[in-house]
C-alpha cells in the first residue's frame, strides 16, 4: 500500500491526511505538539473564520502574493466544498459581515473535532514527533527522519509545518530548513497581518483606546500618494496600533516602515458639517478651556493628543479660539497623521509572508518540481492573504490537492 507521511497537524496537514487516506493511501501524520492544530484553535479569536463566501475573483483579489499560483487548488477544492465538508460532518456554519464564514457555535474546537473525527474514520495514524529531515533516494522521497533519530519509511511526504508566526503554537519554521536542505529556495519569511509600531511614542499613551468607524489611509511620506485606504476599527497599544484595519494595511503595504498613517476621526462629516458641529459645541462651552470643550467630540484619552497636534494650548478659553484654531482642529480630526516605525516581530504576526518558492511547486498537485514524492501544503508555501477566512481556505485547498496527489 502506498505510504504517505504528513508532517504538521495544522489545518493544511489534517486536510491533506484525510484526503490522502480517503484516496487509498496508508497515512501517518506527525505533529510535534501533544495536541493537533494549536494555532487553528486560536483562529478568529477562538471562533475560526474558516473561509469566505466570495467568488473566485474575490479570493484572488484577497491574495496579494502569488494569487495565480492558488488558482488550481481553489478550483479543485473551493469554499463551497469546504463548507460542505464541515456541514456533512454536522458542523453548522454561519455567515457574518464581509462574507466571513464561522461555525454557528463560535467554537473553533468544533471545526477541529470534525477534522480529527474524519482522520480517525479514514484510519490516519497520528504520532507525536518532530520531523527533522526527509530522506531521498534515486526515486525521490523514501522516508522521514524524526528528532529521536528514527527513520520512518514512506513513498510520499506532505510538508505542512506552517510559517514562523506565533511560534508557541509549534510553527517555528522547521519546514523551511527541511525544504532548503532538499534544494528549495525559501523566500525570506516576513510578518504579514501584523500590528504596527509608531515613531511618536506619545501616541502610546492612548493605549487601550479602541476606535470604531474610523477612516484610515497609508500614505507615502515623500510623494503623499495614498497607498491604502480602509474604514473600520483599530486600537492604540503600548507600541503603536493594531486592529482589523491596521492588520490589513500591514499586509497590503509591504515595507510599511517610514510610511504615514492618516486617520479620519469623523468620516461621516464633511469639513463644512464638522465646522458647524464644532461651532455648536463651542457656543455651548464658550467659557470652558479648549480641552474641556472637546468631550462630546472625542474620547477623553485622545483629547490631549489632538490639542497638541493642532498646537492649541489646553487651557485656552473657547471664547478666545480663533478661526485659524478652529481650522487646525478640523484638520486634526479629518487628517490625524503619524509615522509608522515598522511592524511588530514575525512572532506577533497572524501570518507569515514568504516561504517555499512557488516557482518550485507544481500548482495543480503541490508536488515539488525538484524532489519527486514531496508535496507542500499551507502556510509553508510563499502565499498569503488578507483577513476574512482566506488564509485558512488556502491551507485547506492546498492540503486537499496535496492529499489527492500524494
Ligand atoms: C491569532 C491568529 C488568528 C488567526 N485567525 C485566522 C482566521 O480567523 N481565519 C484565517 O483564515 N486564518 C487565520 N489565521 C491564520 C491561520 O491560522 C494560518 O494561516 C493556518 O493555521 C495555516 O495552517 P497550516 O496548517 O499551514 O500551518 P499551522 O496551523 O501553523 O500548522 C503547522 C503545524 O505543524 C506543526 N509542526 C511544525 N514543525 C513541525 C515539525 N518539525 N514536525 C512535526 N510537526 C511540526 C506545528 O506544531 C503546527 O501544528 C490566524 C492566525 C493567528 C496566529
Amino acid at each position: 500500500m502506498h505510504k504517505v507521511i504528513v508532517i504538521g497537524g495544522g489545518p493544511a496537514g489534517m486536510m491533506a491526511a484525510i484526503t490522502a487516506a480517503k484516496n487509498g493511501s496508508s497515512v501517518t501524520l506527525l505533529e510535534r505538539n501533544d495536541i493537533l492544530g494549536k494555532k487553528h484553535l486560536i483562529t478568529g479569536k477562538g471562533r475560526c473564520n474558516l473561509t469566505n463566501s466570495c467568488d473566485m475573483e474575490g479570493f484572488i483579489a484577497n491574495i496579494p502574493v502569488n494569487a495565480r499560483f492558488m488558482y488550481s487548488a481553489l478550483k479543485a477544492f473551493d469554499n463551497h466544498q469546504l463548507m460542505e465538508f464541515f456541514e456533512n460532518r454536522g458542523v453548522k456554519l454561519k455567515e457574518e459581515r464581509g462574507g466571513r464564514i464561522f461555525p454557528e457555535s463560535d467554537r473553533s474546537q468544533d471545526i477541529q473535532n470534525a477534522l480529527i473525527k474524519a482522520m480517525k474514520t479514514q484510519g490516519v495514524e497520528i504520532i507525536t514527533a518532530r520531523a527533522v529531515g526527509i530522506k531521498t533516494d534515486e526515486n525521490g522521497v523514501c522516508g522521514v527522519l524524526t528528532e529521536g533519530g528514527k527513520m520512518l519509511p514512506c513513498d510520499s511526504v506532505i510538508l505542512a509545518t506552517g510559517g514562523k508566526s506565533y511560534p508557541l503554537t509549534g510553527s517555528t519554521g522547521d519546514g523551511y530548513t527541511i525544504a532548503k536542505d532538499l534544494g528549495h529556495d525559501i523566500i525570506p519569511p516576513k510578518p504579514s497581518l501584523v500590528p504596527l509600531e509608531v515613531v511618536d511614542r506619545r501616541l502610546c499613551e492612548m493605549q487601550g483606546l479602541s476606535l470604531k468607524n474610523t477612516g484610515l489611509k497609508v500614505k507615502d511620506k515623500q510623494s503623499g500618494k495614498v497607498l491604502y485606504e480602509d474604514f473600520g476599527e483599530m486600537m492604540f497599544t503600548h507600541f503603536g496600533i493594531t486592529g482589523p484595519m491596521v492588520l490589513s494595511a500591514s499586509a497590503f503595504v509591504r515595507n510599511i516602515g517610514g510610511k504615514l498613517i492618516e486617520l479620519d476621526l469623523k468620516p461621516a462629516l464633511s469639513e463644512e458639517k464638522l465646522e458647524e458641529r464644532i461651532r455648536r459645541d463651542f457656543e455651548r462651552y464658550s467659557n470652558k478651556d479648549f480641552v474641556n470643550a472637546l468631550t462630546d467630540l472625542l474620547p477623553s484619552k485622545m483629547i490631549p493628543h489632538i490639542a497638541q497636534y493642532c498646537n492649541i494650548p489646553k487651557e485656552k478659553k473657547i471664547n478666545q479660539i480663533t478661526r485659524q484654531d478652529r481650522h487646525a482642529l478640523i484638520d486634526a480630526l479629518k487628517h490625524f497623521t503619524f509615522e509608522v516605525k515598522g511592524t511588530r516581530p514575525i512572532a506577533e504576526a497572524i501570518v507569515t509572508s514568504g516561504g517555499v518558492s512557488v516557482k518550485q511547486i507544481k500548482p495543480s498537485t503541490m508536488e515539488s518540481k525538484i524532489i519527486s514524492g514531496l508535496f507542500f501544503a499551507g502556510e509553508i508555501i510563499d502565499v498569503d492573504a488578507y483577513t476574512g477566512g482566506f488564509n485558512l481556505q488556502i491551507a485547506f485547498s492546498t492540503g486537499y490537492i496535496a492529499g489527492m496527489n500524494a
